[in-house]
């Protein structure tokens, strides 16, 4: 370990996501702790993807970035995200097709603003990059809507619909919608309607997190 690491890891302790221990902050996770979070799952959603289960280290990770602003999370969930790739010949085949666009899935401009950055754009921009998939806004929020938890899921189809239009074109494109969770799976199904009217080829959704 470096000198400036060792004094870096003493004034600001890291503490592990999933079992908050100390752990080095060139690490960020335990070993074991990392391994555990990653459970890559296909959702009830077609053609779908989740790294890991929305609980332990994922949803403090997620809660931490979009509730309390904390945009250095990030780098810990980029290693979860290596690491879940370098496991996983399903979503290194997952990411990998030809031309492949990633779009984020919008939040409302007026909340982006107040919040400083799309967690979705922000989990995934750099990771994909890496593995040569650029990120396009093709999709904007034009409605915020109310919370849906408490509705069935006719009724969350409509409290969604037209809440999101194309912003950019996305004719024959192939197309990886992401976002942090997926709950229900109404946002994603909603933002891939709009995918498929404007004339994508195909859509895959990845998502950091998801019980669906
Ligand atoms: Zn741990």
């Amino acid at each position: 370990m470096k000198i400036i690491d060792w004094i870096l890891d003493f004034l600001f302790p890291t503490r592990c996501p999933r079992c908050h221990e100390f752990v080095s902050k060139s690490k960020m996770w335990h070993e074991k702790c990392l391994l555990e979070t990653i459970l890559i799952h296909s959702t009830k959603i077609e053609s779908s993807l989740a790294i890991s289960k929305y609980r332990g280290g994922t949803r403090e990770l997620i809660t931490d970035l979009k509730f309390n602003g904390r945009k250095s999370r990030v780098k810990v969930i980029e290693i979860l995200l290596e690491r879940a790739f370098e496991s996983s010949n399903i979503l290194q085949k997952f990411i990998s097709k030809p031309n492949l666009i990633a779009v984020p899935v919008p939040i409302h401009p007026e909340r982006e603003k107040l919040r400083g950055f799309n967690q979705a754009d922000l989990i995934f921009r750099n990771w994909l990059k890496l593995h040569g998939v650029e990120m396009q806004c093709l999709l904007k929020r034009v409605v915020e809507t109310a919370p849906s938890f408490k509705l069935n899921a006719e009724e969350r189809m409509k409290n969604i619909s037209g809440a999101f239009e194309l912003d950019g074109d996305v004719n024959g494109k192939s197309i990886l919608l992401v976002d942090d969770i997926l709950t229900t799976g109404t946002t994603v199904m909603e933002c891939s309607r709009i995918l498929k009217l404007g004339g994508a080829k195909s859509i895959r959704i990845l998502v950091l997190a998801s019980d669906y």
